[in-house]
Formats: C-alpha cells, structure tokens, sequence
C-alpha cells in the first residue's frame, strides 16, 4: 500500500478522458509505477503486447527480482555472469552515461539505495559509517562490461541500480512495438517518463503536463504540446519519506551517498530516445541547473529545471522549441 502510494504519475495525459471509437487504453502497475496508454488502433493486441514486452524488461532488470539479470549480478558481485543482451545493452548505456557525466549518474548504487529503503516499510536514514561502507563499494568504473558481445557482465563488487534508465528504456521498447503494428498516435507515461507520436485524431498535438513539484498530482506547472517525443522527469516528490521532520528523496549524489540538495524539485528532459531521456532526467538532477544546463546542450537534449523557489530555468533548445504556458506562481529565471 504505501509503495502504490508513494509512485506518483509526475507528468499525466491530458488525452485518457477521450478516446475516439477506434483507441485502446490501459493503466496497470508494473516496474513500481503506473502506467498509462492511450493507443490509436483498431488492434486488440498492442496493448497487450505492450505489456508483455514492460513485464519482459522487468523480470530481467529489476534488482528486486532475484532471477533477474541484475538480481544475480548483484547476488555474485564481482563475478563473471551471463546476461540478456537486452540487460547488456541498458547497462551499456549506462555505464557510458556514467562516464560522460562525471559520475553523476551512476548505475552502481545499489547498495546505498537499498540502505535508504525508499521503496520499502523500512524507509530511514541509514547510518554514517555504514552509508560510508556502501559508497567504497559503489564505484561504476569497477563494473565491467568487457565482454559486452558475449553478454557477459560484472558488478564489481558494487550493486546495481538501473532504475534510472529502465524505465526510458522500457518507452524505446514500446515505441518500437508501436511502430512495427503502423500505429501513428499513441501516448505512454511510464511513471515520470513519457512517449507521444503522432496527433491526435482531432489533428491537435499531444498536451504533456509538467507537475508542479509542490503542488498534488494532477496539478501541473506547466504544460507543452508535441507531436513525438520522449519526455523524463525526476522530481523530489516521486519516492521519499520523512524522518525527523525532513523530507529525503530518492535521487542520490553518488559523491554523499545522501539525496541531492542543490536547489532543484524536478527536472523535465526531452530527448530522440526514452532511456537517454530518462538517464539524463536523473543526471541533470545530480548536477544542478548550472552544470545541467550546459551538459544538456552539448548533448542535444532539451531540459527544464524546477528550483525550490519556484523558478524555471531552461536549456536554450527547449526555450524555443516549446512553448511554455506556464501556470501559478513559477517564474522564468532566464531572458534567452
Ligand atoms: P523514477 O525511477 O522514480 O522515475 P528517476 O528516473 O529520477 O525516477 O530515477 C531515480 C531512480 O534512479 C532512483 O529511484 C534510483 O533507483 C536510481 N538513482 C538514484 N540516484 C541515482 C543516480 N545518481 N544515478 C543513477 N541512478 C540513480
Ligand atoms: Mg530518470
């Protein structure tokens, strides 16, 4: 119960209240989040194999599942072990995210998050010294991949954390599913992540809202329109607990081991790919609207940045590609 509880959909579909004759449409639970989906077919089995194929990724990527592929990376850390070429593939790109942002994102957390427990009854604090521990052991440069061809990984003696990639992942997979049944309108939301293609059969674009960090659910900030993107967020509001009358959230500055505190309540990105998307959404959390700007810019991505003081900061791609109608008391930080 207070797992369902503490998933919140960050963004949601303005569409899902009309759905023309010829729509299917789903909401399940898998991969610790809600899913949505809102399909232009006339074909009853898109959704369905959607669904196998996010139960597919989730029995071999959840490091809750023990006979996953992370779930026996993690259990022999620091040996040789066989894996999907799907698993190979997300932790590839992963491993390299890790590399190009310094470390901000890492897939090698494991450990630390596990101490957290944020998705569990035994959400708390974890202890300093033993916070200490885990961080000497969670390093992403000792997972090898060497034998990457041959789907053969190593956690290194760290433990394995993709949950910052999978789902984004998981959009790539379904888009590709999508696409090979001709479906040309279809909106997703996994969690905090989001794909939309095509129109509407109204020919109007597909509305996405950006959640107000500090507002309910449903209530949005700010909302952009678009014909075919993969948007992620990472928002402070999407898993935590409070302990001692402070608020601790589930995106981790891998140097700390504790949850990031740099100003910043959530960060929308929009990438060509969901588990690029969702990497970055992540990344750019750790390092800050500074840093994250000018990251998000060398690689091609589109950012927002929401500051705890209600401001809106924004790459200068997404500043001129969507058009904010921005909502309540949020502010623009930037006169790009
Ligand atoms: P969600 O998975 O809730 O949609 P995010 O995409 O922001 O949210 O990913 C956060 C998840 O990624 C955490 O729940 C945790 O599993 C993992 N994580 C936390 N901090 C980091 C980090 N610095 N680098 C990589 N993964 C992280
Ligand atoms: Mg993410």
């Amino acid at each position: 119960m207070k797992r369902i509880f503490g998933v919140m959909l960050i963004a949601f579909c303005l569409t899902l209240v009309s759905c023309a004759p010829a729509c299917e449409t789903n909401e399940s639970f898998a991969m610790n989040t809600i899913i949505t989906q809102t399909v232009y077919t006339s074909n009853t089995q898109v959704i369905s194999q959607n669904n196998q194929i996010i139960r597919d990724i989730e029995n071999k990527m959840s490091k809750t599942i023990p006979t996953s592929d992370i779930g026996k990376l993690n259990h022999r850390s620091g040996e040789n072990i066989a894996i999907s070429s799907e698993t190979a593939q997300v932790l590839h790109c992963a491993l390299i995210a890790a590399a190009d942002t310094d470390g901000a994102f890492s897939p090698a957390l494991g450990g630390v998050i596990d101490a957290w427990g944020f998705d569990t009854e035994n959400a708390h604090v974890p202890d300093s010294a033993e916070l200490e521990k885990l961080l000497s052991s969670a390093d992403y440069r000792a997972v090898q991949e060497a034998a990457y061809d041959a789907n053969i990984a190593n956690a290194g003696g760290a433990l394995i954390d993709l949950g910052g990639a999978v789902k984004g992942y998981a959009l790539d997979m379904l888009a590709q599913n999508l696409s090979a049944n001709n479906v040309s309108s279809a909106i997703l939301s996994l969690g905090g992540s989001i794909y939309a293609t095509g129109k509407k059969p109204d020919n109007t674009s597909y509305k996405i809202g950006i959640r107000d960090p500090y507002a309910t659910e449903n209530d949005y900030m700010a909302v952009i329109s678009t014909d075919g993107v993969f948007v992620s967020t990472s928002g402070i509001y999407e898993r935590g607990f409070t302990e001692n009358g402070k608020y601790y959230h589930h995106i981790i500055d891998p140097k700390t081991g504790f949850p990031v505190e740099n100003g910043l309540a959530a960060v929308t990105v929009i990438a060509d790919s969901g588990i690029m998307s969702d990497i970055y959404s992540t990344a750019l959390f750790v390092m800050g609207a500074e840093r994250g700007v000018a990251f998000a810019e060398a690689h091609g991505a589109d950012a927002l940045f929401l500051t705890s003081d209600r401001q809106i900061i924004t790459t200068a791609g997404f500043a001129k590609k969507y058009d904010l109608q921005i909502k309540g008391q949020w502010q623009s930080a930037d006169n790009r």
